[in-house]
């Protein structure tokens, strides 16, 4: 069972929804004391360049100093940097983030962070949710609330992304780097990162702007068009674009040509299994084969999990995995943080390219082409569904919704966890086969659903 269904208040990513209509600033108190009665030491809190962000920041402060705990304000920074904060320093209980990562301007969201800088796992965000719901979160006298002091630790980040790759190596090379931050949090970080490891950084909308007046925060080829643009006119060695909070990064390669997130995925797992000579690799269900293709080539395996990254992270400490990350652009490197991170994926990107003297598009040849296609069918009841899918399909891997392999192609079929939706995928190297698989899939929910 998904949480994030009909009625709940936890999501796939924390707490999301248009701010003061769906998520108000009384929710955000109590979210603030309910991680201060869970957490029960010092938090710290950040937030993204939303307009509604410093609101409900203040907010979910009042919230935990009501509750007896002190805050660490950490300001306007990006997801991953709060939780590196959290993980560095061993004083700090817990993290709160504001942030609705990549959705539209007028939503906002609440995500609660682990003391080891992961993101609440799925019984984590249960728990919360039972005690914000029975109200049986502390509220403290008037002598023991807790108090607020600011830090800055965006330097003990970026300091942390560099340890982290061959600065000198990637400095050498003088990359020239357009960096589309989409003029939200990853502004305060990553030009200056690029600058620290000898690149030549071009920003574009690079200044916080809650209105998001340039393009949409998800980073998807269709809303970076004008990085493109800049990274021909520049002849730029590569580009990148972040989300709204840049734990993700997505890249386009020196001909000016958007690299895939499943082909960046792809590269990636194969340069970390190459380096390990082996190992695991997570992912979940909804990635591309061509994933899987050169992790067994280097001679790692890959194994898939339901679909969110809070889970992709604690699959990977279990197992301890060599790579992980999900075909959106959130790559996930154990060595620095188990969460998703857009510095590092920049910083890991420029060092494979050094290393290998190759450029992006080189590195993109490598990776087997599939073709993938998606397509959503409304759908407002999900066990009659997943009923339907065990009966229609009892072979297939149920991890999360159907995952139904071919010889020549698979497809995924998964109710939203977030909206009335059945979520089809369908992939295979002929765009002819796999049209025909989502094809099919589209008729088997419908008849399911009809029936
Ligand atoms: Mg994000």
């Amino acid at each position: 069972m998904r949480i994030g269904g009909a009625g709940k208040l936890f999501g796939t990513d924390g707490v999301r929804g248009v701010a003061n209509d769906e998520l108000t600033v009384e929710m955000a108190v109590n979210l603030g004391r309910v991680i201060a009665t869970l957490r029960d030491g010092t938090i710290a809190v950040g937030m993204d360049a939303r307009l509604s962000s410093p609101m409900l920041k203040s907010a979910v402060i009042a919230g935990i100093t009501s509750a007896g705990c002190d805050v660490v304000d950490l300001g306007l920074l990006p997801t991953p940097a709060l939780q590196y904060y959290v993980k560095c320093r061993k004083d700090i209980k817990g993290g709160v983030m504001v942030t609705a990562s990549h959705n539209p301007r007028e939503y906002n969201g609440i995500k609660f962070i682990q003391e080891d800088g992961r993101e609440f796992t799925r019984d984590m965000d249960e728990e919360s949710e039972k005690m914000y719901m029975s109200k049986t979160y502390r509220i403290v006298p008037w002598n023991s609330v807790g108090i607020v002091y600011r830090e800055d630790c965006k330097r003990m980040y970026i300091e942390g992304v560099i340890e982290k790759v061959d600065r000198d190596l990637i400095a050498e090379k003088s990359y020239r780097v357009v960096l589309d931050c989409g003029n939200g949090a990853g502004c305060v970080t990553s030009p200056e990162l690029l600058r620290k490891l000898g690149c030549k950084c071009i920003s574009i909308n690079s200044h916080p702007d809650g209105t998001f007046p340039c393009r949409n925060p998800e980073p998807v080829k269709e809303n970076v068009e004008f990085l493109i643009k800049c990274v021909k006119n520049s002849k730029a060695d590569i580009g990148v674009a972040h989300d709204g909070d840049a734990d993700r990064a997505t890249f386009v390669d020196e001909r000016g040509e958007f690299v895939s997130e499943d082909v960046m995925l792809a590269i990636m797992a194969k340069h970390y299994v190459e380096e390990n000579g082996g190992g695991i690799v997570v992912t979940p269900v909804s990635s591309s084969k061509c994933v899987e293709d050169v992790v067994r080539e280097a001679g790692g395996e890959v194994v898939y999990t339901a679909v969110g990254s809070p889970v992709v992270a604690e699959t990977m400490l279990k197992l301890k995995a060599v790579f992980g990350g999900e075909g959106n652009g959130g790559l996930v490197f154990p060595e620095h943080l188990l969460a998703r991170d857009g510095a590092m994926s920049i910083a890991k990107v420029l060092e494979l390219m050094a290393k290998k003297g190759k450029k992006l598009s080189e590195l993109a040849a490598e990776i087997p082409k599939y073709v993938t296609l998606k397509a959503k069918v409304p759908c407002k009841d999900k066990i009659k569904l997943l009923e339907g899918l065990k009966e229609a399909f009892p072979e297939a891997d149920f991890t999360d919704g159907a995952r139904v392999e071919y010889e020549d192609g698979w497809i995924l079929i998964r109710p939203s966890g977030t909206e009335p939706i059945a979520r089809i995928m369908a992939e295979s190297k002929s765009e002819r086969r796999a049209k025909e698989l989502l094809e099919m899939g589209i008729e088997i929910v419908k008849k399911i659903l009809n029936s």
